[in-house]
């Protein structure tokens, strides 16, 4: 148990497609724990598992309702689309414009290996559909049509606490506390 480092930048990891999971045991369940932990110490909204460097089907969600834990999730349905900013633990500094699906429907199986569904809008659909990429090895930078970092460009200054409040983002809007 315990904080797991976060995985960053450039890191090949994050560029992998995570293998899916065959049966929830006590090594997924302890991931699943450990995740949560990371989760929580770095003050996001989502964390994926290839994030802490495991290349496994893997999610946790915390918009502030709850703790989510999903296994090979996958969207099984989504309509509207809505572009906010968002951005990523694995990329501190970093904030894009991201167009998203509005509501998302995705299928998984739950922390115990029982089928479950989980239906976002907002900031919940949001997180869903940024830490579902992740498991493909896609990154916000990659669907952002803009990208500001946080040092040195001041052209377009974006809102804080709507990047805050976005995406697996949290605690990197304010890098400076993230001890
Ligand atoms: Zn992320």
């Amino acid at each position: 148990m315990g904080v797991l480092e976060i995985r960053k930048f450039d890191d090949p990891v994050l560029r992998q497609k995570a293998r899916l999971v065959r049966r929830v045991n006590a090594a997924v369940r302890k991931t699943l724990d450990e995740m949560a932990e990371t989760l929580c110490a770095a003050k996001g909204a989502g964390l994926a598992a290839p994030q802490i460097g495991i290349d496994r089907a893997l999610v946790v969600i915390d918009v502030g309702e709850g703790l989510i834990e999903l296994v090979n999730p996958k969207i099984v349905s989504s309509e509207g689309s809505v572009t906010a900013v968002e951005g990523c633990l694995s990329l501190p500094g970093m904030f894009g414009e991201v167009p998203r699906a509005e509501k998302v429907k995705v299928e998984a199986l739950d922390g115990n290996g029982h089928r479950t569904w989980v239906e976002g809008e907002g900031l919940l659909a949001r997180a869903l559909q940024h830490e579902l990429d992740h498991l493909d090895g896609v990154l916000f930078i990659d669907k952002a049509t803009s990208i500001t970092i946080e040092e040195g460009d001041e052209d377009e200054p974006k809102n804080p606490d709507a990047a805050g409040a976005a995406g697996d983002a949290g605690e990197a809007s304010r890098p400076g506390t993230k001890d």
